[in-house]
C-alpha cells in the first residue's frame, strides 16, 4: 500500500486536502468508531449516533466508489484511544504513508503528532491543513499580529473583504452598512412566533441509522439525550437539502427574530428560524463557501433582506471563522482559562432537565431531546446561568461538548471559555454577557407560568438569574467598576442599599449552596 487516508469522524469530505492524488489501485481509507471518544465527555446519545451513521454513510459512499475502506466498527470491549488502534493497524496494513486532515482538537493533534515521531524511517505520517475553512492558520495569525485587541468585528470586515462576500466592486459593504444587528433580534410578541413558523426538514433515520441507534442504546444506555426525534442530516445529500430548506424557508426573518426564544413550539418547530446547519458543517458534509454562497443567492434574488442575509453570513464568516482562529491560536492553554476564579460546581439538573426555573427547564429539556439550542438558549439561558453562579468553566466546557450534536472542540471551546463564561479575560468578547431575569423575560415566553419571578429579588418568587445577576456584579464589582461597558450596571448596583446588596448575596450563596 502506498497512502492511507485516516479520515476522522468530522472530515467526511472526499474532495478534502487528504484525497489529492488519491490512487485507488495504490492508496486505501481507514476510519474507526472508537467508545473512547463518545466517553472521554459523557456524549449525549444523538451526538453519538451522528458522528457513527455519518461515518458509516461515507464509508459506504466511498465503498460504492470502488474505494478500499479499513472501518473499523464500534466494539464495546476496546478501550483503546483512536491513535492507539491507529498504531496497531499500520502494523498490519504496512502503509508506505499516512495522510491526516488535521484534527479539530488540540489533543488528537498531538497524539497524531507523537505518532509520527514514532513511526520507523520508511514510513511517514503527513498532517495536512483543513481547507474547509475560508481563513488559514497563517492568515488568521498573520491577523493576530500585534493586535491587543482583537475584535470579531475587524476580522469579519477583513474577511468579507478578502472573500468578496456582500461586497460592492469597491469593496463596500451590501446595503451601506457592515452590521445590521440594530435592526435585528427583536422578540415575538405575546402570540408567539407567525402562525406560518415552517417547519425544518426532516430527516428519519434510514435502515444504517437505525443500526447504529439500536447499537448506541445498547453500548451506552446511561448517556444523557433520547433519541426520540433523531432526525439529522447525515449524509452531504441530506446535507443539502437542509441547506435549501433554510434559505427557502426561514432565512428571510433569520436576523429578526435570531435573539428570540418561545417554549411550547412542536419538535419540528423549535429551531424557530435558525438554519441547523452547524452539525452539517462542522463533519464537513457542508462547505461554509457554499452555505455563504447559498446564503447571498436568495439576496441577489430580491428573497430575503439584507438584514436577514448579513446577520447569517456573519455567523458563518465572522464568528465561525474567528472562534476556530482564536482556539488554535491560545491552545493549549485555553481550557484551562478561569480568568474569575470560578470554582462552584455543575447543579446536576445541567443533566436532567430537573429544575424549577421554566427557562433552564425549557432548555434542557429541548437539549436533551434534539441534542440542539439556538444561540441565545446557550449563551443567555444554560451559559448564563453557569457564569453567574460561578461554575468552574472546565466543567461548564465538559458539558458542552458531550450535549450538542455538533459540537467539536474547536467550535465549543471558545464559545464556552471565551464568549459565554468570560474565562479568557476579555480576548473573544469584550465584557461579559451577563443579564438579570429581565432579559430572558423580554426574549421568551419562558417567565409565564415560572415559579419565580424575573423582578423580584427577595421572598420565595425571587428569580435566581435576577438575584446572581447583582451578586456577580458585586462579586467582581472591583474589576468592572471603570470598564467602559460594565460601568453603567456597577453604577446601578451602588444605588442599592447596603443591606439590599447583603440579602441579595445571602440568598446567592444559599443558591449555590442548595440550588434553586
Ligand atoms: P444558526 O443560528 O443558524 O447560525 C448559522 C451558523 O453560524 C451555525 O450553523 C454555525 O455554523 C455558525 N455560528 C453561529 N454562531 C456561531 C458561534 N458563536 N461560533 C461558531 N459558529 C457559529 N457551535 C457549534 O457549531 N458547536 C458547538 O459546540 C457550539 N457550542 C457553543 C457553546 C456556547 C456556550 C455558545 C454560546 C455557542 C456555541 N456554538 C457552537 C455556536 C452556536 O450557538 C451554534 O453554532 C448554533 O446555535 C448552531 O445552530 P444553527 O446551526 O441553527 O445556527
Ligand atoms: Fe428564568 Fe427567572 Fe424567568 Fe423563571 S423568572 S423563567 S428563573 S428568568
Amino acid at each position: 500500500m502506498r497512502n492511507l487516508i485516516v479520515v476522522l469522524g468530522d472530515q467526511l469530505d472526499p474532495d478534502s486536502a487528504a484525497w489529492e492524488g488519491f490512487d485507488p489501485a495504490r492508496d486505501a481509507a481507514w476510519m474507526a468508531e472508537c467508545s473512547r471518544e463518545a466517553t472521554h465527555v459523557w456524549s449525549h446519545k444523538a451526538r453519538i449516533v451522528l458522528f457513527l451513521s455519518a461515518m458509516r454513510h461515507f464509508r459506504d459512499a466511498l465503498l460504492e466508489r470502488g474505494i478500499d475502506v479499513h472501518y473499523r466498527e464500534l466494539d464495546r470491549n476496546d478501550h483503546r484511544s483512536l491513535v492507539e488502534r491507529l498504531e496497531a493497524d499500520l502494523d498490519t496494513l504496512q502503509p508506505e504513508r499516512v495522510i491526516v486532515l488535521e484534527p479539530g482538537e488540540w489533543r488528537l493533534r498531538q497524539e497524531l503528532r507523537m505518532l509520527g515521531d514514532r513511526l520507523s524511517g520508511h514510513r511517514t505520517l503527513t498532517l495536512c491543513e483543513d481547507m474547509h475553512f475560508l481563513c488559514s492558520h497563517a492568515k488568521f495569525e498573520d491577523w493576530m499580529r500585534n493586535r491587543r485587541q482583537p475584535r470579531m468585528e475587524h476580522f469579519y470586515r477583513r474577511m468579507r473583504r478578502e472573500q468578496r462576500i456582500l461586497v460592492d466592486e469597491d469593496g463596500n459593504p451590501e446595503g451601506g452598512q457592515w452590521n445590521f444587528d440594530h435592526a435585528n433580534r427583536e422578540r415575538f410578541d405575546a402570540s408567539g412566533p407567525p402562525a406560518d413558523l415552517p417547519a425544518h426538514v426532516a430527516f428519519p433515520p434510514d435502515a444504517c441509522t437505525r443500526a447504529v441507534i439500536e447499537q448506541v442504546m445498547d453500548v451506552f444506555p446511561d448517556h444523557p439525550g433520547t433519541l426520540k426525534h433523531f432526525d439529522w442530516p447525515v449524509t452531504r445529500a441530506d446535507a443539502l437539502r437542509a441547506l435549501e430548506d433554510f434559505t427557502d424557508q426561514r432565512l428571510e426573518h433569520f436576523g429578526r427574530w435570531q435573539d428570540a426564544m418561545w417554549a411550547g413550539l412542536p419538535p419540528n418547530r423549535a429551531v424557530l428560524y435558525h438554519s441547523r446547519l452547524s452539525a452539517a458543517l462542522n463533519l464537513k458534509l457542508l462547505d461554509p463557501r457554499q452555505v455563504c454562497d447559498a446564503a447571498c443567492a436568495v439576496y441577489a434574488a430580491g428573497k430575503a433582506p439584507i438584514e436577514a442575509v448579513e446577520g447569517f453570513v456573519r455567523q458563518i464568516l465572522g464568528w465561525r471563522e474567528y472562534v476556530r482562529g482564536l482556539y488554535w491560536h491560545r491552545m493549549p492553554g485555553h481550557s484551562n482559562d478561569n480568568a474569575l476564579d470560578a470554582q462552584a460546581d455543575l447543579p446536576d439538573f445541567y443533566w436532567s432537565g430537573d429544575t424549577d426555573m421554566r427557562c433552564l427547564k425549557e432548555t434542557l429539556r429541548e437539549t436533551l431531546a434534539y441534542g440542539y439550542a439556538h444561540h441565545i438558549q446557550r449563551l443567555m439561558v444554560t451559559g448564563l446561568y453557569a457564569l453567574l453562579l460561578g461554575v468552574e468553566p472546565a466543567q461548564v466546557h465538559r458539558w458542552y461538548l458531550a450535549i450538542y450534536v455538533d459540537a467539536v472542540e474547536w467550535v465549543e471551546l471558545p464559545n464556552v471559555i471565551g464568549m459565554s463564561q468570560w474565562a479568557d479575560g476579555g480576548i473573544l468578547a469584550s465584557k461579559p454577557y451577563i443579564a438579570s431575569g429581565r432579559y430572558i423575560q423580554r426574549m421568551s415566553n419562558y417567565c409565564d407560568g415560572c415559579r419565580f419571578h424575573p423582578i423580584q429579588t427577595t421572598g420565595p418568587r425571587a428569580c435566581p438569574f435576577t438575584v446572581l445577576y447583582w451578586d456577580f456584579l458585586a462579586r467582581h464589582r472591583a474589576r468592572f467598576a471603570d470598564h467602559p461597558r460594565l460601568k453603567l450596571q456597577v453604577r446601578n448596583l451602588d444605588r442599592r442599599d447596603r443591606q439590599d446588596i447583603e440579602a441579595l448575596r445571602a440568598r446567592a450563596a444559599q443558591l449555590r449552596r442548595d440550588g434553586a
